[in-house]
């Protein structure tokens, strides 16, 4: 399997750390407001990827944060009224339903940056021990830019360039030693959150969050870090620095961003107002449909949003799932019996197709060729099959299709609806769990409903569900 590396600008062989396990981060979303269809992206993507991987046989550690302290969210808690919690606490539970609805599965772990502030004391205080970072008179730690001798090696900027388009931008009162130097730890302002620190009360800086994520739920070195590709500079350059100057080690051998989704050609964000958010789509879309279309294009390229390419994918679907509903109704009424000589000569020729779309995702997932595979093997069965297939070419010819379609995270067929009585026993088994003080289990069940849609609510008077 081939993975386009931005450290090297290469594709490389994806080798993991550890036989069989991969252990891969994804910078999650900034909780302020409802997602759009460009941060769906990654998400959509990173999904894909891990799936793939999963259906190669890795395990795979998948970890997701959300930003829940940032100047922006503190902002729409002024402007509501409200804590800064619980604009991110209301923006999480509204994140994790359009993930369900676009069937990303949930991250092994999705930490909090709330909940990590000890981690990031702890890792700043030694970056200030190695001479990686000083506190300034006001309180505020800076990373000490220069010291790390690697600094730019995945943007492949220089920092002489750097420093030339910083020149001009000295802020007043900013205390310093030179103006790279990127805040680790800053000092809080009127009516902010804070937490106590060494240095002043205050909050991190959002670059540490990730690097203190990381190291605590997947390790000092990992195989894949992701995100968008705005995040390469400087997000993801720092993450680096300050990871690799705190453990001495590499932090991600393979380093996976997308490209951007515009409109118009120019990038989908919330700073230009151009954007659909997720629910939005959702009113007039099947959310499949949204992911069928993202998966069209190579992750790596960028991708026009339009009505067109929307109308497009919703078609390309279609006929997917025509083929498999085609399948499903002959079955009903098909012979009973094995395969014959014959079908057994379509069966190994339809593996070319599984041989096809394997080829293309190994190929730094190319989920566009992978598509195609996928047509094509709908087109085959369609012209292989009728009233007279055995049941079980029928049976296995859908399963294979399905396979194929789940990868992509594209449901081929409609799931049939868990039903109450199933969610209230996962709920028992849950509660039963959380008594045990088996949390893994609970937070298990948790995810396995969420998958399902079922959204589960803790309140005073016990559990509550309901469908998203
Ligand atoms: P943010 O909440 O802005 O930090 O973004 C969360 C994730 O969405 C990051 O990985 C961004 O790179 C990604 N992202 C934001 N806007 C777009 C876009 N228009 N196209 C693709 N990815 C995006
Ligand atoms: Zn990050």
């Amino acid at each position: 399997m081939k993975v386009y590396n931005t450290l090297s600008r290469q594709k490389e062989e994806f080798v993991p750390l550890e036989e069989g396990k991969v252990k891969m981060y994804v910078c999650g979303p900034t909780v302020y407001n409802f997602i759009h269809i460009g941060n769906a992206r990654p998400m959509i993507v990173f999904d894909t990827v891990r799936r793939y991987m999963e259906y190669k046989g890795y395990e795979v550690n998948f970890v997701s944060n959300f930003t829940d302290v940032d100047d922006k969210i503190i902002k729409k808690a002024m402007e509501e009224g409200v804590t800064a919690q619980e604009i991110s606490q209301r923006y999480i539970a509204e994140c994790k339903k359009d993930m369900a609805a676009m069937n990303v599965k949930p991250a092994t772990s999705h930490p909090l940056a709330t909940e990590e502030i000890g981690g990031m004391l702890e890792m700043i205080s030694t970056l200030i021990e190695k001479g990686y970072a000083y506190p300034a008179a006001d309180g505020t730690v800076y990373f000490r830019t220069r010291k790390f001798e690697e600094y730019g090696k995945l943007s492949h900027k220089n920092l002489d360039d750097l420093q030339a388009g910083h020149r001009e931008i000295k802020v007043a009162g900013e205390e310093k030693e030179d103006p790279l130097d990127f805040v680790l730890w800053k000092p809080k302002k009127e009516g902010e959150p804070y937490w106590e620190s060494p240095w002043c009360q205050g909050r991190p800086g959002w670059h540490i969050e990730c690097s203190v994520m990381s190291k605590k739920y997947l390790g000092e070195e990992i195989d894949i870090h992701a995100g968008g590709e705005d995040l390469i500079f400087p997000h993801h350059e720092n993450e680096i620095a300050q990871s690799e100057s705190c453990n001495g080690k590499i932090f991600a051998k393979y380093w996976l961003h997308n490209g951007f989704l515009n409109i118009d050609n120019k990038k989908m964000s919330k700073s230009l107002g151009n954007f659909f958010t997720v629910r939005e789509i959702s009113e007039k879309y099947d959310l499949q449909v949204l992911r069928f279309f993202m998966l069209g294009a190579h992750y790596r390229s960028p991708l026009n949003f339009s009505g067109e390419l929307m109308e497009a994918a919703k078609s390309g679907l279609e006929r997917i799932r025509n083929g498999a509903e085609n399948l499903k109704h002959l079955s009903k009424n098909a012979r009973e019996g094995q395969i014959d000589p014959k079908e057994q000569g379509i069966w190994e020729e339809s593996q070319g197709f599984v041989a096809k779309f394997e080829a293309a995702m190994d190929d730094d997932f190319n989920t566009a060729d992978g598509i195609s595979a996928i047509f094509e093997l709908v087109k085959f069965i369609n012209t292989n099959v009728d009233g007279d297939s055995s049941k079980e070419l029928l049976g296995n010819l859908r399963e294979r299709l399905c396979q194929l379609c789940g990868i992509l995270g594209i449901i081929a067929e409609g799931k049939e609806e868990i039903l109450d009585v199933e969610i209230e026993k996962l709920i028992a088994e849950r509660q039963a769990a959380r008594k045990e003080k088996n949390f893994a289990r609970a937070d298990e069940i948790r995810g396995l409903l969420l998958e399902q849609g079922i959204i589960l609510e803790d309140t005073r008077e016990g559990v509550k569900w309901k469908r998203a």
